[in-house]
């Protein structure tokens, strides 16, 4: 009635499982947000840096962002909340 036996079949799914485990595994690790930032758009205001001083500073008369490859949003969520202009944007990866 069966052709394959017990051991084979389950040798079978648990190859399938790790493989559907591996590929969530990496779109979890793919997973982060990327801040854009619309420089020209910038007034300098320095409202990004005083609430998210972690990321955001003053360089001239434009802010600029440390880093852009984020895991969290963290601080820069309010930043982009307060930027006047609309120049920082969070999207998700
Ligand atoms: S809050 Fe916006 S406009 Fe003000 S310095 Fe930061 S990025 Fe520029």
């Amino acid at each position: 009635m069966f052709k394959r036996g017990t051991n084979e079949i389950k040798n079978m799914l648990t190859s399938k499982v790790k493989k559907i485990f591996k590929s969530a595994k990496k779109s979890l690790q793919k997973m982060g947000f990327k801040i854009v930032f619309h420089e020209e758009k910038c007034i300098g205001c320095g409202a990004c840096s005083a609430v998210c001083p972690d990321n955001w500073e003053l360089n001239g008369d434009k802010a600029q962002p440390k880093v852009t490859e984020l895991t969290e949003k963290g601080c820069n969520a309010d930043a982009q909340d307060i930027c006047p202009t609309g120049a920082i944007e969070i999207v998700e990866e």
